[in-house]
């Protein structure tokens, strides 16, 4: 990983301090109108579907692949093309898009021999969203380099609300240059763009704020279950914390006790939202990534069995905050 601290700082054309900057942009720095760039999107799920359907919105020329057919058919319905395989949807492309579930398919899309990067042409951009791990991004980044390739990890914040409304946040891992590239195509889809620094620089960042979301998000139920326990009333506890010292997006957005907030997953019996295996996949991802470096994370491997008891209990698809069932026992909040 000792490539990626290089650049974290090298952003030049950033406008705020700590590499965070608005969307709105209409040219590249390489003086290409952004909305020349054609567009193959791979990927159409929860994430991938909105996010390719805002790109088609913003009136980028977008084709897309997936190998789902429903998916195909729903982004084919929101102005974006279908293509009937990923060679196909990347013929012409100047950017390629991919929002996949993890490492395996990304490198199995982009390595070895029928892999897309021997289709691509020397100059087009690459732009992983997926979240995936670190060692891998890095894997593709450097076989795309070697072709004349740019590529940039970018996964993201925000989940399929924030990637419906175009609000996702964009971390990003690689060359400065890439991203000023992809700057205007990012913009179409999100907010906030973080520049954290070189290949794979972008997914370790996420994987330290999905380990940190999975901790607070366990303690937060375990903390509601003591105080139900000891007959408090957990919207009261929640409306305390909130603007107290424990207070996080676990108590004030998504808090984990049904009915407390009205709009959390949690109020409609944990479905939507984050699912649990996915932050399974990214505490998994972040245990591997300590292991590489030699650093300790003991509250992230215990979030990360947490969340495996969790799924094994039946709600690996709920969304992530059903831990509070896991950690309030037989007693708990749906009984
Ligand atoms: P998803 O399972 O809904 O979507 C993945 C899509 O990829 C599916 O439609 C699947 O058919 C397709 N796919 C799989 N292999 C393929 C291949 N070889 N070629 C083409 N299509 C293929 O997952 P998602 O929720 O959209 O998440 C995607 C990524 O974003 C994951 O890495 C996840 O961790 C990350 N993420 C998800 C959220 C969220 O709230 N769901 C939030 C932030 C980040």
């Amino acid at each position: 990983m000792s490539n990626m601290t290089n650049s974290t700082t090298s952003n030049p054309t950033n406008s705020a301090t700590n590499g965070v900057t608005s969307n709105a942009m209409s040219s590249t720095t390489s003086g290409t109108n952004a909305m020349e760039e054609r567009i193959a999107f791979i990927g159409l799920g929860h994430m991938g579907g909105p996010m390719a359907m805002n790109l088609a919105k913003a009136g980028y020329a977008v084709t897309a692949f997936d190998v789902s057919p429903a998916a195909l058919e729903r982004a084919s319905q929101a102005g974006v093309m279908a293509a009937p395989s990923a060679a196909a949807a990347v013929e012409g492309a100047t950017v390629v898009i991919s929002m996949l579930p993890a490492s395996r398919h990304v490198e199995a899309l982009y390595l070895g021999e029928g892999g897309l990067l021997s289709h691509l042409a020397a100059g087009t951009l690459v732009i992983d969203c997926s979240t995936i791990a670190p060692a891998s991004a890095q894997r593709v980044s450097l076989a795309a380099e070697t072709r004349g390739i740019g590529m940039l990890d970018a996964p993201v914040s925000g989940g399929t609300a924030g990637a419906a409304a175009g609000t996702l946040t964009f971390i990003v891992g690689g060359e400065a240059q890439a991203l000023e590239r992809a700057r205007p195509v990012l913009g179409a889809m999100g907010k906030n763009v973080f520049h954290m620094g070189g290949a794979g620089a972008g997914q370790v960042a996420k994987l330290c704020n999905n380990m940190a979301l999975g901790v607070i998000m366990a303690v937060t139920g375990e903390a509601l279950a003591l105080g139900v326990s000891h007959g408090l009333d957990p919207q009261a506890l929640s409306a305390m914390m909130a603007v107290s010292t424990g207070r996080s997006w676990a108590t004030e957005v998504c808090n984990p006790w049904p009915g407390v907030k009205p709009d959390a997953p949690a109020s409609r019996g944990y479905a939507g939202g984050f699912g649990n295996d996915l932050m399974l996949k990214d505490l998994g991802l972040a245990v591997e990534a300590a292991l590489q470096v030699g650093a300790a994370v003991p509250l992230g491997e215990l979030a990360r069995n947490l969340y495996a008891l969790n799924s094994r209990a039946g709600r690996g698809r709920l969304d992530f905050s059903s831990v509070q069932q896991l950690v309030a026992g037989d007693g708990g909040p749906l009984g």
